[in-house]
């Protein structure tokens, strides 16, 4: 796996969902394990986010959350991960997965997943990730992700995204697929 030693998965914490979510979320957590590749994350245990590291571990793989010191007051903590790392503040903490991670996979998800994908895909446009361009890919088998991109491509032909930094965010229906386009 070319230079791809960790991916910051960025997902929805909702419960109650549906559970095909649920189920893309295990396989990407139990892909990225057997490929050696660590899982960052948001370090809690609800939603997508619990069940992508809960299924890396339980592949054996290497999970890292990075979480707020005050969200573990609201019973969100994450237990049984490789390593839970506490941080300041939720500004913190997304420069932290920024910094741990090779690259960056957005499952489906709400505000907070929208605002990550967003947010290390312009640090990206900005040289902010150090020495390498880090990609963002939206991960859905669904066309979940399908208006987002059609909003980048207007974006771009208005001239509102340089065309040349439209690709940082690139899209994937499978999870071989993202990873592919992660390691390229
Ligand atoms: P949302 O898509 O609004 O459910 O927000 C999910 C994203 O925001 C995740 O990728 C997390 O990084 C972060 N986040 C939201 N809620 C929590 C939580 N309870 N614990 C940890 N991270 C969270």
């Amino acid at each position: 796996m070319s230079g791809l030693n960790s991916v910051a998965v960025f997902c929805g914490s909702s419960n109650g969902i549906d559970d095909s979510y649920v189920q893309l979320a295990r396989a990407l957590g139990d892909k990225l394990a057997r490929d050696g590749i660590t899982v960052v994350y948001g370090g809690g245990n609800s939603g997508l986010m619990g069940a992508v590291a809960d299924a890396a571990m339980q592949a054996g793989g290497e999970v890292i959350g990075v979480i707020p010191g005050g969200l573990f007051g609201n019973g969100i903590s994450a237990d049984g991960v490789t390593r839970l790392e506490e941080v300041d503040d939720m500004h913190a903490r997304k420069a932290r997965m920024y910094e741990l991670a090779d690259g960056f996979i957005g499952l489906p998800g709400g505000l907070g997943t929208l605002e990550e994908v967003f947010e290390a895909a312009t640090w990206s446009q900005l040289g902010l990730h150090g020495d390498k361009t880090k990609q963002v890919v939206l991960l859905a088998n669904d066309g979940f992700w399908d208006p987002i991109h059609q909003l980048l491509d207007t974006a771009t032909d208005a001239g509102f995204v340089r065309t040349s930094t439209r690709g940082i965010v690139s899209a994937a229906s499978t999870i071989d697929e993202a990873i592919e386009q992660l390691s390229g």
